[in-house]
């Protein structure tokens, strides 16, 4: 089973494949994850990506086709995937149809999370991310001089770069031009299913649980 998540930054795509991945054991993921991995790891990827990160703008998408690929052909991808934060493009969406047709795959399901765009600030810039097991948080009142720690690994607490109010703001913009015409595009394949994502973790998850195709 392939699952793509799709909706803004901040509209809980990380969180919900997490829980879908666990739940369905499916492999989770998520393009950024493997990208910020990269960064910290100082390889040629990420020496490309940063940049790009930095300024909250799309890493081109000859570079993310070629990792998707290689990712899908990996033998834990053989059970099912849940893409998060891949495709963002038309481009991207429509190579990873043809590279899943090649294996006699397709995409089963979409889930488009719909938050308005306000709360996506509020979320984005509540959110800290542990630098060390990935986990994240919503401190929407940070204790000023506190360290937080992570629950999961004990970990100093950091906010991703990009999710500073101006990157925010740019890859908000870039989510509207360049990744918002793939609900058309799924829609238009009737695997599209919008969900509610002003609702609590577990009601989305239920959701969703509700909308998988029958197996
Ligand atoms: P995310 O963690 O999904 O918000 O991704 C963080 C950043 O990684 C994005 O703002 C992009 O710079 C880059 N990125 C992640 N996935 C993709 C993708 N599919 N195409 C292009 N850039 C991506």
């Amino acid at each position: 089973m392939i699952i793509v998540m799709l909706g803004p930054p901040g509209a809980g795509k990380g969180t919900q494949a997490e829980l879908l991945a666990e739940r369905l054991n499916l492999m989770h993921l998520s393009t950024g994850d493997v990208l910020r991995e990269a960064v910290a790891q100082g390889t040629p990827l990420g020496r490309l990506a940063e940049p790009y990160m930095a300024r909250g703008e799309l890493v081109p998408d000859d570079v993310m086709i070629g990792l998707i690929k290689e990712r899908l052909g990996k033998p834990d991808a053989a059970r099912g995937v849940i893409l998060d934060g891949f495709p963002r493009t038309l481009p991207q969406a429509q190579a990873l149809n043809q590279a899943l047709a090649q294996i006699g795959q397709k995409v089963d399901r979409v889930f488009y999370l719909r938050v308005p765009v306000d709360e996506l600030l509020v979320r984005i810039s509540g959110r800290y991310t542990c630098p060390r097991c990935g986990a994240t948080y919503q401190r929407r009142q940070p204790r000023p001089g506190a360290e937080e720690r992570c629950d999961a690994c004990g970990a100093v607490l950091e906010q991703r770069p990009d999710d500073r109010i101006e990157v925010a703001r740019r890859r908000l913009d870039v989510y509207f031009e360049q990744t918002a015409p793939l609900i058309e595009f799924y829609r238009s394949q009737g695997i599209l299913v919008e969900i509610n994502g002003m609702q609590s973790i577990e009601d989305v998850l239920k959701d969703e649980l509700a909308a998988l195709p029958a197996r």
